[in-house]
């Protein structure tokens, strides 16, 4: 099934060859090697950058808050400046090593609206439906709480409650209702609209990341399944318009790996098509500034790139219940670990944003077009500014931006970070839709049951016209981490990466299986959808293996 290792006179080395190499092991490379190697005589190899990500600061929930404001496990991108932010360099975390992202996430398990994929498949992208996509989220999923035709069990991606016990979960719903909100108890089933708490990808209190479910459990027990971690690839090997191969770099070594069939790229919105451009894969005036080969002209290559801008609001608040940097809120933190230790409970399973929900900001919408993430703390910047004190916070995004930003190369380097454009509040009408949805979250922040937590309000006091609000926005807004669109799927459309089977167009061999293929970006979290996009394409590879 492999051949062996060659070593060529200029010390380049040349490893094996499989039938897939996949690059990058984030929530679809995960899902796509391990759907593909579950059949014995398919090879796969898995290319990651970072590494094997199964130690605590993975698995142990609160730790999210070490990862998302630095370097662990996190390559922790910025942005070119934005126009629409006053100039602001933004901020975007992106998970390094297996699991990519779903290792350092919220862990919210949210599918999007049944809308966004009946759009997709509107836009002439048969077989993505919301009626053809429902089977894959249902078979990733192994839900301990929730059944019936929405809900999946036995799946590798396990679904569950909270297990903080914080009463604070219950002030929510209370202020939720004293404001006159709908509750929701299932976001993922029939209708969205509506507040309530998160479902969570979680086991026993401990973080299911996309690497947890499909590929940790098989590293050891497949043959034909290699997990290459530290492997950084820096180019696709192409045979004329076929690719058959990568090139990376592991620790000093530069080496090859060769692929049969296809080559699988997986790497994240940002850097799928950065791999793609670095690879001559892309407009063509483009790659000739930075002096890269043209492959194939693909000028839709880091283009259409699709994020939710979100704004946060913060209190500082004395109730015994928040995380934070004060003496009660550190003691609370060495209680909480003696508690994750002994039983798995407690504030240390806590994803932080433990409640939410989706809401209209104009009754004549037909879906809702903000979601909110309430935390258990209260954190500035992505938590990259400390604060003393404990306190909460409330994001409020929005969920079908209509600005368009893009990814670019800074320079043909293939270990520089690639130039990333959100073009945040690009559209004045994605302003004035953030303002509606600061007033209504505002409504919510302002119920009796939340107000009485509150000591301060850090960000929005005194804020009370539209033009106020304007200007707090600009100041503030940034990303609640949802990148997608960059490869886009699509059909009859120049801009278009990849087809419907997400094949790229106009070379052979190479698929692209990520949240960059994402037409438009979906009403809510993106882990799922993602995951759900690995499963599918695994199942379109069968049949067309079973097909010859
Ligand atoms: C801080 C944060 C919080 C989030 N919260 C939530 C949430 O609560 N719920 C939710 O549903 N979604 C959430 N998301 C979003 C969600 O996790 C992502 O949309 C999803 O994981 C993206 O999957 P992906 O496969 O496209 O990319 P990723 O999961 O990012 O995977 C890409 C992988 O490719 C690797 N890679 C990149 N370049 C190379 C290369 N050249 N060679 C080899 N490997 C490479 C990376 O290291 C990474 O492992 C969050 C994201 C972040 C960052």
């Amino acid at each position: 099934m492999t051949n062996k290792q060659k070593i060529t006179p200029g010390g380049l080395r040349v490893t094996d060859i499989f039938d897939f190499v996949v690059v990058g092991g984030g929530s679809g490379g995960c899902a796509v090697a391990s759907r593909l190697s579950e059949d014995p005589l398919t090879s796969v190899a898995l290319l990651e950058a970072g590494g094997k990500d199964d130690n605590w600061v993975v698995t142990t929930p609160g730790a999210l808050i070490l990862m998302v404001s630095g370097k662990v496990n996190n390559w922790a991108f910025d942005t070119v400046p934005q126009a629409g932010l006053n100039g602001r360099i933004g901020y975007q975390p992106r998970g390094k090593g297996l699991g990519g992202s779903s290792a350092i996430n919220a862990m919210v398990y949210i599918r999007g609206h049944r809308s966004d994929y009946d759009r997709w498949a509107a836009l002439g992208n048969t077989g993505w439906s919301y009626a053809d996509v429902l089977p894959y989220f249902k078979r990733s999923e192994d839900n301990s709480e929730l059944d019936g035709v929405y809900h999946g069990k036995g799946g590798p991606l396990h679904v569950t409650g909270s297990r903080t016990d914080n009463p604070v979960r219950e002030i929510y719903l209370q202020a939720a209702r004293e404001a006159q909100f709908r509750i929701r108890e299932d976001f993922n089933a029939e209708e969205q609209e509506g507040l309530g708490t998160y479902q969570l990808t979680q086991k026993n209190g401990e973080r299911w990341s996309a690497a947890r479910g499909y590929i940790h459990p098989f590293m050891a027990t497949r043959a034909n399944l290699r997990v290459e971690t530290h492997a950084h690839a820096t180019r696709i090997l192409f045979e004329g318009q076929r690719a058959v191969g990568v090139e990376y770099r592991q620790g000093k070594d530069i080496r090859q790996i060769r692929a049969r069939r296809e080559v699988i790229v997986s790497s994240g919105a940002f850097q799928t098509p950065q791999l793609l451009m670095l690879s001559g894969v892309g407009d063509g005036a483009a790659l000739a500034k930075h002096g890269i080969a043209l492959t194939h002209h693909l000028p839709g290559v880091g283009q259409n790139l699709q994020d939710h801008p979100d704004f946060v609001f913060g209190f500082t608040s004395d109730a015994p219940h928040f995380a934070g940097l004060s003496f009660g809120g550190i003691a609370r933190i060495f209680k909480g670990i003696a508690q994750y230790r002994r039983e798995r409970r407690g504030p240390m399973t806590s994803n932080v944003a433990e409640c939410g929900g989706f809401l209209k900001t104009r009754p004549d919408l037909d879906v809702p077009d903000i979601q909110l993430h309430f935390c258990m703390a209260m954190v500035a910047d992505h938590g990259r500014k400390p604060r003393w004190g404990t306190g909460f916070s409330c994001h409020v995004c929005l969920l079908r931006p209509e600005s368009r930003g893009s990814v670019g190369l800074q320079s043909a380097d293939p270990l520089a970070a690639p130039a990333i454009d959100p073009n945040f509040l690009g559209e004045d009408s994605d302003l004035e839709a953030m303002v509606a949805g600061f007033k209504i979250t505002r409504r919510l922040l302002d119920a009796p049951a939340l107000k009485a937590l509150q000591t301060s309000d850090v960000f929005t006091e005194g804020v009370e016209t539209d033009d106020d609000i304007r200007k707090v926005l600009r100041q503030y807004v940034d990303t609640v981490y949802h990148p997608v669109g960059t490869c886009k799927m699509g059909v009859n459309d120049p801009m278009a990466v990849v087809d419907p089977k997400l094949r790229v167009y106009g070379l052979e061999g190479l698929r692209v299986v990520d949240a960059s293929v994402m037409p438009t970006l979906i009403g809510g979290n993106t882990n799922a959808p993602t995951i759900m996009i690995g499963e599918k394409a695994a199942d379109m590879i069968k049949a067309e293996l079973r097909a010859g």
